[in-house]
């Protein structure tokens, strides 16, 4: 069942791999925003492990609701509200441990990242990993696939509304400022928001 420790392993899997690469977070954010991105990840999610190491949450929604608020709090960038509030909304839509749950659950966090954050489909944020990540698992869960199926599914749909806007201008966050400049360089929140589901497809089924 997708419990406290399951989702517990998806968060230290995903403090993990933003730490393996946080360079190339990083390096990616250098080129068309402020180069911390790696660093803003990296700095958030330790201490969200550390945080759930010094405090083991009650239930499943509590974990969650300890990482959304160690990254609003620790991180300074954009993107600390911004995964705060996804892990914050997923905190508060958790209903039992089945994959249906889990998709609505995460849809309604991807929903808190586009309300808080107003970035539409193809403005080269994150939301457009995130979207379609939300909406391949909805549909694949819907058609009764299994978790790992689903979730594998949606790893791919992530990496592949990454790689889709890459060759666009950026209309939201520091990228914009760019302007046609930002065009042909990889989102650096897409591509830490790829590592958010791949973390999911590796861990939860
Ligand atoms: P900052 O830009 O404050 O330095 P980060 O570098 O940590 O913060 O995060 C930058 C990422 O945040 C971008 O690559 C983009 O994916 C995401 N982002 C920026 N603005 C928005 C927004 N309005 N909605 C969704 N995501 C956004
Ligand atoms: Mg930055
Ligand atoms: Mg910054």
């Amino acid at each position: 069942a997708l419990d406290t420790d399951a989702l517990g392993a998806w968060v230290r899997e995903y403090a993990r791999a933003v730490t393996e690469h946080r360079e190339e977070l990083t390096e990616l954010d250098s080129a068309i925003g402020d180069a911390d991105h790696g660093t803003n990840m990296h700095r958030g999610m330790t201490a969200a492990v550390a945080a759930l190491d010094a405090t083991p949450p009650a239930d499943a929604a509590a974990l969650l609701k300890t990482v959304a608020m160690t990254m609003i709090s620790k991180v300074g960038g954009t993107s600390g509200p911004l995964y705060g509030t996804f892990f914050l909304r997923m905190s508060g839509a958790l209903d039992d441990g089945s994959p249906a749950a889990f998709a609505a659950a995460f849809r309604a966090g991807v929903e808190g990242v586009v309300a808080r954050g107003k970035a539409e489909l193809e403005d080269k944020t994150m939301v457009d990993a995130l979207l379609p990540a939300a909406d391949a698992l909805t549909e694949a869960v819907e058609a009764g696939q299994e978790l790992d199926t689903a979730l594998r599914a949606a790893a791919d749909a992530a990496a592949k509304g990454r790689d889709s806007v890459t060759p666009l201008v950026a209309r939201k966050g520091r990228a914009s400022y760019l302007g046609e400049r930002s065009a042909g360089h990889v989102d650096p929140g897409a591509a830490s928001a790829v590592l958010l589901v791949e973390a999911a497809a590796t861990t939860l089924p």
